[in-house]
């Protein structure tokens, strides 16, 4: 399969490399979507504390799956989306939860996952999604709505933090929200804001990212 491989840090590559194989508890997806954040450049160009080279980055991944290996994961690496690992089907389209969290750890234990102080991440751990076709654990995956294009799906875990950010900061109907920037995440939180009835103030030097997040 063709992949982008970073060998060592500051530049990337086009590769033919074998196409990954699925373990007991894993999905071989063949990737639609694969998003590029800020993260992605900066692990090119500076590197990454949770970087293991060579590796295939790319964390935020819409595919269909292509092949189911049945069995017991390690029981251990717990994070799951909710869905039955057991029920997912060859032929489903599905968002890949990027990270693997200890279970173990204090986060873990008391159900904060997302905290995990040893959490392991698609991408930086493991190869990613910036190639034809990606492994991931059965646990990891959210089933995609149908309806809902690959390229919208692509932003769930960005959508979700600013969701979060606005059901942290109690938002409600009414309220004037001020947004610094107009970013990707500055833009999804102002849609988010703006479908809650609250009223949005946006600070964005960049003309372009100012007619985007007006639209
Ligand atoms: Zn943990």
């Amino acid at each position: 399969m063709e992949a982008v491989l970073v060998r060592e840090i500051g530049g990337f590559e086009l590769v033919d490399m074998p196409a990954p194989r699925p373990g007991p508890g894993e999905a071989l997806i063949e990737v639609s979507v694969t998003g590029l954040c800020r993260t992605d450049l900066k692990l090119i160009e500076v590197g990454h504390r949770d970087l293991a080279l060579p590796r295939v980055p790319g964390e935020e991944v819409v595919g269909v799956v292509r092949e189911v290996c049945p069995g017991t994961e390690d029981e251990d690496r717990a994070f799951g989306a909710g869905a039955d690992p057991a029920s997912f089907e060859v032929g489903e389209r599905v968002y890949v939860y990027p990270g693997i969290s200890c279970g173990g750890c204090r986060p873990c234990l008391r159900g904060a996952g997302n905290l995990c102080r040893d959490m392991r991440i698609m991408g930086f751990h493991r190869d990613g999604g910036f190639a034809e076709h990606v492994v991931a654990p059965l646990r990891s995956l959210v089933r995609v709505p149908r309806g809902l294009a690959d390229e919208a799906a692509v932003f769930a875990e960005p959508f979700s933090c600013c969701l979060n950010a606005l059901e942290l900061g109690r938002l409600s109907d009414g309220d004037v929200l001020g947004v610094w920037g107009a970013g990707p995440a500055g833009t999804l939180l102002t849609r988010a804001a703006v479908l809650r009835g609250a009223e949005v103030i946006v600070t964005e030097p960049d003309e372009r990212r100012r007619e985007r997040v007006e639209a």
